[in-house]
């Protein structure tokens, strides 16, 4: 995990993708030291000191401890790679007929995390366990994202009141990992999933995105890209959802075995039935902002 914020000279976070590579005038929200863009193609892009490194960075590059969105790019798939393979394999035999899992399958450990539950001699998919094996239905995963992503920034809250009030030396620091927090979750609720039907000289492709910009502006972008690859191109919305920039992620890892690459081009679909697609999208709940999240959107960080 890596710097991926860093603060303009007027005080807003920029994010490392909206940034060239190399120096910036951007500053580290924990040292306040010049920072550098990197932005090559083996490792994720990020931000390193110009400089040394400063403690709290070194850190929490070491231990992976920046703040992060729950659920968000990371589907607990931090399991180890058998793990999971094993975990999809019990996921196709019993979860997908709904039968119950014989106990002896099963790792204590999946239940200690929450990814199953037993009864008796059973076990079964907890709707956690669905989603690093992409299974759980994308308005279903919305309600188990959505609190966790609420308590997430009050830990960080608190966390950063309690050092601030008792004089701590590291509030600054506390505050700077809510800051980086606050800053990502505005961005998910800024952006509105777009789901484009591509029609490409005889073709037919889905693609998914996000956007804060106004749709149409969108699309036109989105025909230039498919122009250099096809000669006929029509491009039509089937769904926009505000506020759900939390979803596009998710959307990737749960339809993953559809995912069609154009050139260098990595949001596009295949879809053997987009009706079912289509109706996942559809059964997510309108995004009501509570009041913490309005205010979120308000805030000028
Ligand atoms: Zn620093």
């Amino acid at each position: 995990m890596w710097l991926k914020f860093g603060v303009s000279r007027s005080g807003e976070l920029v994010s490392v993708d909206e940034v060239g590579r190399g120096k910036t005038r951007l500053s580290c929200l924990y040292c306040g030291g010049p920072l550098t863009a990197r932005k090559g193609t083996v490792k994720e892009h990020h931000f390193a000191h110009s400089g040394q490194t400063c403690q709290p960075v070194v850190q929490r590059i070491k231990t992976k401890a920046f703040p992060s969105l729950p659920l968000y790019d990371n589907f607990l798939i931090q399991l180890k790679g058998e793990e999971l393979e094993r975990l999809k394999v019990l996921w196709r035999q019993y979860g997908l007929q709904q039968r119950p899992i014989p106990k002896d399958l099963i790792e204590f450990r999946w239940v200690l995390k929450g990814l199953m539950q037993t009864e008796r001699n059973f076990s079964q998919f907890t709707n956690l366990g669905r989603i690093p094996v992409g299974a759980l239905p994308l308005g279903r995963f919305n309600q188990v994202q959505e609190p966790r992503l609420l308590e997430e920034l009050d830990k960080l809250e608190r966390s950063a009141n309690v050092a601030i009030a008792a004089g701590l030396s590291n509030a600054e620091e506390r505050r700077a990992d809510l800051e980086i927090y606050r800053v990502q979750f505005r961005r998910i609720l800024l952006n509105s999933l777009y789901f484009l039907e591509v029609r490409a000289s005889g073709q037919l492709f889905h693609k998914v995105g996000i956007t804060t910009r106004p749709i149409e502006q969108r699309i036109k972008e989105v025909e230039r890209d498919m122009r250099s690859h096809f000669v006929q191109v029509e491009v039509n919305l089937l769904g926009l959802w505000q506020h759900r920039g939390n979803v596009e992620l998710y959307f990737k890892h749960r339809y993953q075995r559809f995912n069609f690459l154009i050139g260098s081009l990595t949001e596009y679909f295949l879809f053997p039935n987009v009706d079912k697609v289509l109706q996942d999208l559809n059964k997510m709940e309108i995004k009501v902002l509570s009041e913490i999240e309005n205010s979120l959107l308000l805030d000028k960080i």
